[in-house]
């Protein structure tokens, strides 16, 4: 048994958003309706609508992108005993995992074979492909729910949900800390929210960005430097320092520029995922004994413990809150690397649709 609802759906890889009608599961005894009040805009979002990731996940159409979600719980299932109607609830990358497997067992489902993603992974309960967050409701199993900290603005805790567990995650993974120097690579989604856990782990951050007009935002939202990456002689200061860089950039890069800004030991971590591969020099890697890895979201467990640690912190992104009419024009500002520093969607626009 099934419902409607509004969303906002491409057809192709190169049409835009537009409004149209998904069905939504009626909730099983496991799970939660959530009434969706805002959900950002990630750039894996554009990847996934133009297609961009096709060798590795290509893309179901129609699509319904978004996983960054907070919204009111409406319903629940008769088994659910965690959530009930009104609370405040939130839903990320994640809506299923068989529970079973070694990641699983781990509390890293974000590596589970046999994962569910909240779009655009095959649904086993109506058929077809998830659909998103771009949406006026969504159906969710509980264990797959998350609790929001009273404290949060909902607008700007939305991007908590991947921008935020994404660069938590690998942050605390790499033991960034007091004492360690931090770079956080490109200062968008991921990359702000990574100079503000990198500060509040209390370690030094270094931003690199290619846009010089960023750089008083960089430095309030908590960087102790700024590089201009495009500037060589700036780069070259840094050289041999870094403990730890996490780079977000969504686009093609010479890794091996930052790569050499590490010190002994140090590692590079890739959470952005541009289309094409990076080419790594051996030498960046030889000398110095450092090392390339990459990170994927975060478990269930550790979104959670992100969420309350935002709570106990008061951190939460900085948002551009837009209504669902404008978020084609906000893919394409997000390909200028024009955005302070998530949009996130106020999903109320969709109910004043015609
Ligand atoms: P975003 O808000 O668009 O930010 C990306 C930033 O990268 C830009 O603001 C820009 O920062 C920098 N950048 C863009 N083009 C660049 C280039 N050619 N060279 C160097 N830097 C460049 O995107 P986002 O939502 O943060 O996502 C970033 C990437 O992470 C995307 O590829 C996304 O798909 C991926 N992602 C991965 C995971 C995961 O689990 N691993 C999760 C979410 C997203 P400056 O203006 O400061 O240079
Ligand atoms: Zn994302």
């Amino acid at each position: 048994m099934s419902y409607d609802t509004m969303a906002y759906s491409a057809g192709s890889a190169t049409s835009p958003l537009a409004p149209t009608r998904i069905p939504r599961r009626d909730p099983t005894p496991h799970d939660v309706q959530i009434e969706i009040l805002f959900c950002g805009i990630c750039h894996s979002d554009v990847h996934s609508v133009r297609n961009e990731w096709s060798s590795f996940m290509p893309t179901n159409y129609p699509i319904v992108p978004g996983h960054e979600i907070v919204g009111r719980v409406t319903r629940v299932g008769s088994a659910v005993t965690r959530y009930k109607p009104g609370d405040l609830a939130a839903v990320g990358c994640l809506v299923d995992a068989d529970g079973t497997c070694p990641s699983c067992r781990d509390g890293f489902e974000q590596f589970c074979p046999n994962l569910t993603l909240t779009f655009n992974s095959p649904d086993k309960h109506l058929g077809g492909v998830t659909r998103g967050g771009y949406s006026d409701s969504i159906v969710v199993d509980e264990r797959f729910v998350l609790r929001v900290p009273s404290n949060l603005d909902p607008a700007a805790a939305a991007p908590l949900l991947c921008a935020g567990i994404t660069t938590y995650s690998p942050l605390r993974h790499w033991g960034v800390a007091k004492g360690k120097k931090v770079g956080v690579v490109g200062l968008g989604g991921l990359g702000h929210m990574g100079v503000k856990f990198a500060r509040a782990f209390g370690a030094h951050v270094v931003v690199f960005t290619t846009s010089p007009g960023k750089t008083e935002d960089a430095l309030r939202l908590g960087a102790d430097e700024v590089v201009v990456s495009r500037n060589a002689d700036e780069m070259q200061k840094h050289a041999g320092s870094l403990d730890f860089i996490l780079d977000t950039a969504s686009a093609e890069h010479d890794v091996n520029a930052y790569l050499n800004l590490l010190r002994r030991d140090g590692n590079l971590t890739l959470v952005g995922a541009p289309a094409k591969p990076l080419g790594v020099s051996a030498f960046s890697l030889i000398m110095g004994r450092r090392s390339l890895s990459g990170s994927n979201i975060g478990g269930i467990a550790e979104t959670q413990e992100m969420l309350d640690f935002c709570g106990e912190h008061g951190i939460t992104a900085e948002v551009e809150v837009i209504p669902i009419q404008k978020v084609n024009e906000a893919y394409e500002r997000l390909l200028r690397s024009d955005v302070k520093y998530r949009f996130s969607i106020d999903m109320a626009s969709l109910k004043s649709l015609p």
